[in-house]
């Protein structure tokens, strides 16, 4: 899964904060590695004015360290502007590898992604990261306090911003209750935080970046019930009139998605909505009696 949680500051920004956050892993120092093989154009298009919809067509890739293995082959997917599109399908099937060409963490070896019509090959990544925003499985905050963890990525929100940020993603009642609210350090040495508390901070961070493309990678782990539904509520806010992609485990939100990618393989095996697939793909019928939740 997608480890990565970030905002949308520049390279080095995200760089340090990965440092900071999750510390070392080899699949982290790796993508970390790639990035700097990631070229930005001379002349990159002005990705602000292009419709936020993405379209990979027949792309294969794998990851430089597997040349013998595609994560992914001939995958084509249309994400269309402000709606919802979820991946599901079995481990290791390619959904975090989606998110991390999407993000052009990586170029495709085969085949082209777009942003709106134009290859992101002709964007400036960093221009590109801003359009979007990143609310992963496990968050990754750093050790400072809590309005500059949620202001990570737009350092000149005001505190008025942040708190509104706060209470559209259900976290400012209980940043209040902290010893010195807004001001409160995070980590270590600070206040420690449940998964779900955490999860709403990263999405407050979100909020106030305003993103026009929403990566989020749904939980798999069991929330304690109040942050579910915090979550939830939170998530809906964030959503709201954005494109979004979901890797999907929860019963709820795949049937509330646009268009469902049922992936294996590195492949889309099959696509529609939610009744649709129950009866056209066995792959789905087996995954939604499994895997999928009911919260
Ligand atoms: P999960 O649901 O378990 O998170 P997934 O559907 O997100 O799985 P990916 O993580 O995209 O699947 O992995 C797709 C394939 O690429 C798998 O075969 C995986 O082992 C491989 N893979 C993923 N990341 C790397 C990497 N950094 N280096 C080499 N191979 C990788």
């Amino acid at each position: 899964a997608l480890i990565v949680a970030m905002g949308t500051g520049t390279l080095s920004e995200v760089y340090g904060e990965l440092q900071r956050a999750v510390g070392a892993t080899e699949r982290l120092m790796e993508l970390l590695h790639a990035k700097n093989e990631i070229l930005a154009p001379e002349n990159p298009q002005d990705a602000q004015h292009l419709k936020a919809s993405l379209d990979l067509q027949n792309v294969t890739f794998n990851y430089p360290s597997r040349p013998e293995k595609a994560a992914l082959s001939n995958f084509n997917l249309t994400i269309p502007e402000g709606k919802v599109t979820a991946l599901v399908g079995p481990s290791g099937a390619g959904k975090s590898t989606v998110f991390e060409l999407l993000l052009r963490f990586y170029d495709p070896n085969l085949g082209k992604i777009s942003f709106d019509t134009t290859d992101l090959r002709q964007l400036d990544p960093h221009q590109l990261r801003q359009q979007m925003a990143v609310v992963a499985q496990q968050p990754a905050l750093f050790t400072s306090n809590v309005l500059e963890n949620i202001r990570y990525g737009k350092q000149d929100a005001s505190e008025q911003d942040v708190i509104a940020a706060a209470k559209a993603a259900h976290i400012h009642d209980f940043i209040e209750q902290l010893p010195n609210q807004y001001y409160s350090d995070l980590g270590e040495k600070g206040v420690r935080l449940s998964g779900g508390q955490k999860q709403r901070i990263t999405i407050a961070r979100a909020i106030l970046n305003n993103p026009r493309v929403l990566l989020l990678d749904e939980a798999t782990s069991a929330l304690d019930s109040e942050s579910e539904g915090a979550i939830q509520m939170a998530l809906n806010n964030l959503m709201q009139g954005r494109t979004t992609v979901i890797i999907a485990h929860r019963l709820s939100t795949i049937i509330h998605a646009d268009n469902i990618a049922v992936m294996d393989n590195g492949q889309v095996v099959a696509q529609g909505n939610h009744t649709e697939l129950l009866v056209q793909s066995k792959l789905y019928s087996k995954l939604a009696a499994r895997q999928f939740k009911e919260l």
